[in-house]
């Protein structure tokens, strides 16, 4: 999942600074999963807005909802209305929810009330680690399932670097090398010898930004839908 935190309440009052009516929307997915931007954290948010507001008897408007995720069309336009008798929409989505509801309000602002982190997993409650960069051509099948690119700072595909110490990276004394764990895997599945043969320069021409995909059910209509503009 993408996991975001909370930017710092004085950011979100200076961004939200001279608006009279402010929708703060929430997202009910990943965002609400990282205790971050779900519909706990959005009336959170609202309460925190309208007390310093109070605090400074001042006369700004927050609405709040939560819809189940930013990063689709068909969750937002039941809200645009809403939106639109704001005059801004302070959101609570990753990075790519902000972008969506931005695009589809055009004349609207609307600012991240989040930082965006990583896609990674939960470890624990309210703990979660970054686990993939999305670089578009997954090696994890040669790495016993750890992924090198995120694990180690350095993305080496290659084996350790000379820093590696008693398992640690050198670049923190709390961090595992990753090729260490990845030794660890590949010899519990018996396939050390995957570590014998030197792999080949990781291709990053599948990371070019902004990438797009097409689910090959939709690529005809998408290309009418492109030669239509
Ligand atoms: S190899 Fe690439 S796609 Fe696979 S987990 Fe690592 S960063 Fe993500
Ligand atoms: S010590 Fe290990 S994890 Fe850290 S940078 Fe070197 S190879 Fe990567």
């Amino acid at each position: 999942m993408i996991v975001g935190e909370r930017k710092p309440f004085v950011e979100i009052c200076d961004r939200l600074q001279g608006f009279k009516k402010v929708l703060v929307l929430g997202c009910g997915t990943c965002v609400s999963v990282c205790m971050a931007g779900g519909e706990k954290e959005v009336e959170l948010l609202a309460s925190q807005l309208r007390m310093a507001n109070g605090l400074k008897d001042g006369d700004v408007e927050i609405i709040e909802a939560t819809i189940q995720r930013q990063c689709d069309k068909e969750y937002i336009e039941p809200i645009l209305e809403k939106a639109r008798e704001c005059d801004a929409v302070l959101s609570a989505g990753c990075g790519a929810g902000v972008q969506l509801v931005a695009e589809m309000l055009q004349t609207l602002p609307v600012i991240p009330a989040l930082n965006t982190r990583f896609i990674g997993v939960a470890l624990g409650e309210g703990v979660w680690s970054e686990r993939c960069r999305a670089c578009g051509n997954c090696l994890l099948a040669d790495y016993g399932g750890i992924c090198p690119m995120t694990l180690c700072p350095k993305s080496l595909v290659n084996g350790p670097c000379g820093g590696s110490k008693e398992g640690k990276c050198e670049t923190s004394p709390e961090r595992d090398c990753a090729w260490m764990l990845i030794y660890e895997r590949l010899r519990k599945q018996g396939k050390l010898d995957r570590m014998r043969g030197l792999a080949p320069l990781k291709d990053y021409s599948a990371q070019s930004h902004p990438a797009r995909q097409v689910n090959e059910a939709y690529v005809k209509a998408e290309m009418e839908a492109s030669h239509s503009k």
